[in-house]
């Protein structure tokens, strides 16, 4: 494609229309990559001039075309990023404005320089206080925003902040968006490596000085050090004056991760996650777009900001689930960390003890390059794992905890050591049943049972966050006392523990407790102080924590995640209880594990009581291959959905009698979708399963793009679907 002279092709990003051409005006100089203000209609609205032919030739007649309005002030998107918007969008089949709305972070690119007002809370406490106002100032103890954003957090109008603000409740603060990050020192504190630690960190820096594409799996035990490893590789990227990502799968490991970056390179990293207030935002991106933050610390959305040097990413606890993002644009952050690392020309580090199976399949075949550290850093062992039958050892009546772990827990705590008991479901009681007349308590929204929370009283949809009271009877027989709790959540467990063991202190460790850095950095420092004796987690411990009192995981029940032969069940439970016990006996004191099974014969029981996983890799690797799963084969999922059942049952089907014929790739449904109903939508699903040979995006772009669809129906492709 070729344009003629001052015109160019913009990418509007608030439309789901394609690329428009527009005239640049006398003495506007703007090329590919800068981000513009073009007009539409009687709207004004942000674009980027995109370049590359894929959007092919959209003639449009020279006189109709309309001036760009306005150059906005900040770097152009560069030609690597570009592309790799270009093959987001191809890939994952989504549209070029929903990637690049990422690249800009909605709103951070078009901020001016300069500064911006915030609002922080006083200890000021007005006299004679209005309900409203009442509840908005308890919601914002300790809180600092623009006023919308108070408002927001407090669920009340602008004006009741306003209110607040002029009672003297509230105080400005002036931020500069152009504050600089300080730099971190890459020899600040560098730390003695161990022989198998050096070995990796040497061929890592020299990739990074020879800045070439690589993508390595740093592929170490739990408590190997594989941060300490891949910090050498960062120190390197910033000798060399580079930019370094690294993503981490949980905000909640944010906090100390800074506390370990400060110690190593004398000042803490930036970060960028979802929750940021909009002037940390601004600051951020500018400062990573104009490389003055040399490093960024986030989670998966970081990776399409606009590094203006970029030299390096890591992706740490890189096997995790939450790096695929499920709505919007439906991508997998490792891969796309690994694109990055292609277009642009760095190397890229997946850090696991636990590698996802298509990396270490990549290795295998030699794309990716393995770097190992087989054994625990200092003294340190790895853990005993033990299997507890729960046939012949199993719990009292309405218990979860085995008599053996029992016992366990209580010489943990005569010795004063910690323990920690990992059971993957949040709340009290996953269900909650009638026993006269059997109703179960369902969420209005979606397929999915209301989850007891007691500690709030309440009924959550952990779906789509429906909630209701605890009932006091039941609301299909009227019942009273009929109600009961089914099986265990967390909380469950630590009512369990503090009956039976009343002087254990004990903390809940969930996504419901740690849900900010804030929370999470005071949970890891309870747990430092000793302050606690049992810590019972959902996944969200499992990882990344470094609790050197820590000697004993729990496991309280594994066969939880192998029900439902989704694909990576198998997979994703050995990863989980992989991870969980490695958090025990990271210290000088050997660690035990304990995991409570109906199947301790089951293959990802004994591989992991075996200490062998390589026999567990192996088993489920040639399991893949013949049913030509990933990394085998290729599936993708269509998902349609409806707020009328009748009319995604039809589009469903209308989609699948479209199927195209083609070799090596077949069409299974449509059927209801593993979430049948969800957020009010029904939803149907076709399941495309391809050879890694066929052309599977092109193949479904071309199907899809013939149909017409009623207003009500969504259709939406996922690729690489993570579970089903
Ligand atoms: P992993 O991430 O591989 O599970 P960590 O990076 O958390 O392991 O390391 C485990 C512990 O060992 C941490 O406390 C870390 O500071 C320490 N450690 C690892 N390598 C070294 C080293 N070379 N020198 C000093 N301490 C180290
Ligand atoms: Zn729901």
């Amino acid at each position: 494609m070729s344009l003629p002279p001052n015109r160019v092709r913009v990418v509007l990003l608030t439309q789901a229309i394609g690329p428009l051409d527009y005239r640049l005006p006398d003495g506007m100089k703007a090329g590919p990559g800068c981000v513009v203000i073009v007009p539409l209609g009687p709207r004004k609205l942000p674009g980027v001039i995109w370049d590359g032919d894929i959007f092919g030739d959209a003639p449009v007649d020279a006189k109709k075309l309309r001036n760009v309005l306005e150059l906005v002030e900040c770097p152009p998107i560069g030609k690597g990023l570009r592309r790799l918007v270009d093959w987001v969008a191809d890939y994952y089949l989504t549209q070029h404005a929903a990637v690049l709305r990422m690249v800009l972070a909605s709103s951070a690119a078009f901020s001016t320089s300069g500064t911006i007002t915030e609002y922080r809370r006083t200890g000021l406490e007005p006299a004679r206080l209005t309900p409203q106002r009442a509840a908005a100032l308890d919601a914002l103890e300790g809180a600092q925003g623009l006023v919308r954003e108070l408002a927001a957090e407090a669920g009340v109008s602008d004006n009741i902040i306003r209110g607040l603000i002029k009672a003297g409740a509230f105080e400005p603060v002036t931020i500069s968006v152009d504050t600089p990050f300080l730099e971190p020192i890459p020899d600040f504190a560098i730390p003695e490596l161990n022989e198998a630690q050096q070995a990796a960190a040497d061929v890592m820096t020299s990739a990074v000085r020879n800045s070439g594409f690589e993508t390595f799996v740093l592929d170490g035990v739990t408590g190997s050090g594989k941060t300490e490893t891949y910090f050498e590789a960062v120190a390197e990227a910033l000798r060399q004056e580079k930019q370094i990502l690294v993503l981490l799968p949980e905000i909640a490991l944010t906090q100390p991760f800074l506390k370990r970056f400060e110690e190593r390179f004398g000042v803490e990293p930036a970060t960028w996650h979802s929750n940021m207030r909009s002037t940390q935002r601004r600051r951020v991106w500018r400062a990573i777009s104009d490389g003055s933050a040399k490093v960024l610390v986030g989670a998966r959305s970081a990776l399409f900001l606009p590094f203006a040097n970029p030299g390096l990413i890591i992706v740490d606890e890189a096997h995790e689930t939450s790096f695929k993002q499920e709505d919007g644009v439906r991508y997998h952050a490792r891969d796309v960390a690994v694109m990055r690392g292609r277009f642009e020309g760095f190397p890229v580090v997946l850090a696991s003890a636990t590698p996802a199976l298509e990396s270490r399949h990549m290795v295998a075949i030699g794309r990716y390059k393995g770097l190992e550290i087989p054994s625990r850093f200092g003294a340190a062992k790895m853990p005993e794992i033990k299997a507890i039958d729960l046939t012949l050892d199993a719990p009292e009546r309405q218990h979860w905890i085995a008599p053996t772990l029992l016992k366990a827990l209580e010489e943990r705590l005569e010795r004063g050591e910690q323990s920690l008991l990992f059971l993957n479901r949040r709340g009290f009681a996953p269900l909650t049943l009638c026993r006269t007349c059997g109703h179960r308590f369902q969420c209005p929204n979606c397929t999915s049972w209301m989850v007891e929370h007691r500690l709030v009283r309440r009924l959550a949809c952990h779906h789509c966050g429906h909630v209701m009271p605890p009932p006091e009877e039941c609301p299909e027989c009227g019942e009273a006392d009929s109600l009961v709790a089914c099986g265990p959540g967390v909380e469950r467990i630590s009512d369990e523990v503090n009956r039976l063991l009343p002087d254990a202190r004990t903390i809940i460790a969930t996504s419901d407790t740690l849900w900010s850095p804030e929370k999470a950095a005071e949970f890891v420092a309870r747990v430092e102080s000793k302050a606690v004796d049992i810590i019972i987690g959902t996944q969200l411990v499992t990882k990344g924590y470094h609790f050197p009192e820590l000697t004993l995981v729990g496991v309280i029940d594994a066969d939880l995640g192998l029900e439902g032969g989704d694909l990576r069940a198998a997979e994703r439970t050995f990863q989980q209880i992989a991870q969980a016990a490695g958090r025990a006996g990271r210290g000088e004191k050997p660690g035990e594990v304990y995991i409570q099974t109906r199947n301790p014969n089951h293959p990802v029981i004994a591989a992991l009581v075996a200490g062998d996983r390589d026999a567990f890799y192996d088993a489920e690797t040639e399991q893949r291959k013949s049913a030509g799963a990933p990394p085998f084969g290729r599936f993708a999922a269509i998902i349609i959905s409806s707020e009328d059942e009748r009319e995604a049952i039809e589009a469903a089907r209308a989609i699948g009698g479209a199927a195209p014929q083609a070799d090596g790739m077949y069409v299974y449904g449509p059927a209801p979708a593993p979430l049948a109903m969800l957020r009010g939508r029904y939803r149907q699903r076709l399941l495309v399963h391809a050879q890694r040979s066929v052309e599977m995006q092109a193949i479904i772009r071309e199907w899809l793009g013939g149909l017409q669809f009623p207003r009500g129906v969504r259709v939406g492709v996922d690729v690489d679907p993570y579970s089903f």
